[in-house]
């Protein structure tokens, strides 16, 4: 059939049509995906909060920049004012600003009720009397600042005789007050007199998070300063805190606090740490403070990323046995405590192996105490292959190794000592003869302490060296 000009015409324009309609329909339908995304996902009882009381009042700090402040319009701004404005948007719950002059007023309006939402906070045990905490809601390190000639700060607690100055009421004075007595500690009235401080020689250092660190030094052009350490495990988890009469509160700002992205974490503080440098203004100086913030902020993640290193290896090392490379006996007294907790909490079956190499002594004797060495280095390693991936197994210390089995009761855990007694038997130690192992089994039941559990398991690895060793025996 032959096809006219107009009828092709109108077969084009009905393509064009659904074409049209198929990219409206998926717009509409992206578009609302990205709403459902970006919307809070709130309870009956959390939907209801809001819509009955639609405001919360809010206490801010109004000198705290970049993370917040109040302008010359008295309206709230920083990088707090920007995520609470994300949070109110996406919960439906506006804030009604309560002016303080500045952070104590706010802290003490919020104990007086007047306001039930302090903006942006670290949690601890003080605040925890009258505060409920939400999620953080933004994390940024805690850095030394010191004058330039300062040397860098590894370990805060090996400091002696100096002083550090905090603005008074904040959370880091309370947690180095109490952490590192060997510090002296000076409080001030604001940030800013706190560095001048610093400048002034009248204290050694000060504290600031790595963002205002960043902020202040290009602002100010502080070059007389420096970042000369991070404080260790002490990052500032930001949280908004709520009066405790308002649970349901914390829970709605939770909800919203949970559609922040990183990547509107990341553009807000891009725009709000980045300062804008006014035309007409010395480029020189502003190319040279633009370089001493990329230096210093790069300085501080590096720091930051070695100390991470530096610790985890630490924490690491203090865990293993050095000579096998297993748990040592601290890591395996601190997993044995918790999969005990477990075990009495939730009734889980949980037990333990003990075991001792029979007549080590002799091989010390007859073929060194390296070579000795090298026979508990590969028994370790037989152990370990010969349990369970789910088991822990550690050095107790000398010729003695401890097997945790969570999840195993006595007669599997029974099996599985007799598993590694076999193993033993088996081995190659390159000694020229066979070796034995005995072991000992207890099960945790209900009423048990840590203490009785291990003894019971001593006290069956005694029994098994008494009536003859290379067997297992429960107790
Ligand atoms: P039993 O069957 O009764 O357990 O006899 P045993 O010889 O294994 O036990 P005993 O407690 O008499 O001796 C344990 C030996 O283990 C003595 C000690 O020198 C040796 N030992 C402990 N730790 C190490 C170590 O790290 N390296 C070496 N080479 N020997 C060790
Ligand atoms: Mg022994
Ligand atoms: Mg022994």
């Amino acid at each position: 059939m032959a096809i006219t000009g107009t009828q092709r015409f109108q077969g084009v324009q009905q393509g064009c049509i659904a074409l049209l309609m198929g990219c409206l329909l998926v717009a509409v339908l992206l578009l609302a995906s990205a709403a459902a995304w970006a919307m809070a996902e709130l309870t009956p009882e959390q939907r209801a909060y809001v819509a009955a009381h639609k405001t919360a009042t809010l206490c801010v700090d109004p000198d705290w920049v970049p993370f917040e402040s109040l302008n010359s319009r008295g309206e709230h701004e920083g990088i707090a004012a920007d995520l609470l404005q994300l949070v109110a948007e996406r919960t439906g719950l506006a804030f009604a600003l309560v002016p303080t002059k500045d952070w104590d007023e706010s802290l003490a309006a919020s104990k007086e009720g007047r306001c039930q939402v302090l903006s942006f906070l670290n949690e601890t045990p003080l605040r925890k009397e009258w505060l409920l905490f939400t999620d953080p809601i933004f994390n940024d390190s805690n850095v030394f600042i010191t004058r330039v000639e300062h040397g860098f700060i590894d370990d805060p607690a090996s400091l002696t005789g100096e002083s550090i100055v905090f603005p008074r009421g904040t959370s880091m004075e309370e947690r180095v007050r109490s952490e590192y007595p060997n510090l002296t500690i000076l409080t001030t009235g604001s940030e800013g007199e706190a560095l001048d401080m610093v400048e002034d020689r009248k204290a050694d250092m000060t504290m600031r998070s790595l963002i205002v660190a960043a902020y202040a030094i290009r602002k100010e052009g502080l070059f007389n300063l420096k970042i000369a350490g991070r404080l260790p495990n002490f990052a500032n988890n930001l949280r908004v805190g709520v009066v405790k009469s308002e649970p349901v509160l914390r829970d709605v700002l939770n909800a919203g606090i949970q559609t922040i992205t990183p990547q509107e974490r990341g553009q807000i503080v891009n725009r709000r740490v980045a300062i804008n440098v006014q035309t007409g203004t010395d480029k020189a100086l502003a190319l040279k403070v633009s370089i001493v913030f990329a230096v210093v902020l790069g300085l501080g993640f590096i720091w930051n990323y070695k100390l991470k290193k530096y610790n985890a290896e630490l924490t690491r090392l203090s865990q293993t046995d050095l000579l096998t490379d297993l748990p040592n006996r601290r890591r395996l007294m601190t997993a044995f405590e918790a999969e005990l907790e477990r075990a009495r909490r939730y009734g889980r079956p949980f037990s333990v192996i003990m075991l001792d190499i029979d007549h080590f002594k002799a091989v010390n004797d007859a073929l060194g105490h390296l070579a000795g060495d090298r026979f508990l280095i590969g028994f370790a390693r037989l152990v370990r292959d010969s349990i369970r991936h789910t088991d822990m197994a550690g050095r107790w210390g000398g010729e003695e190794f401890l097997v945790l089995c969570p999840e195993t009761g006595r007669d599997q855990a029974a099996h599985l000592a007799g598993r590694v007694l076999a193993a033993v038997a088996a081995h190659d130690f390159g000694t020229g003869r066979a070796h034995t192992v005995s072991a000992g089994v207890s099960a945790f039941e209900s009423e048990d302490t840590g203490d009785a559990l291990l003894s019971r398991a001593d006290d069956a690895l005694y029994k098994s060296k008494q009536t003859g060793r290379n067997r297992v025996s429960v107790l």
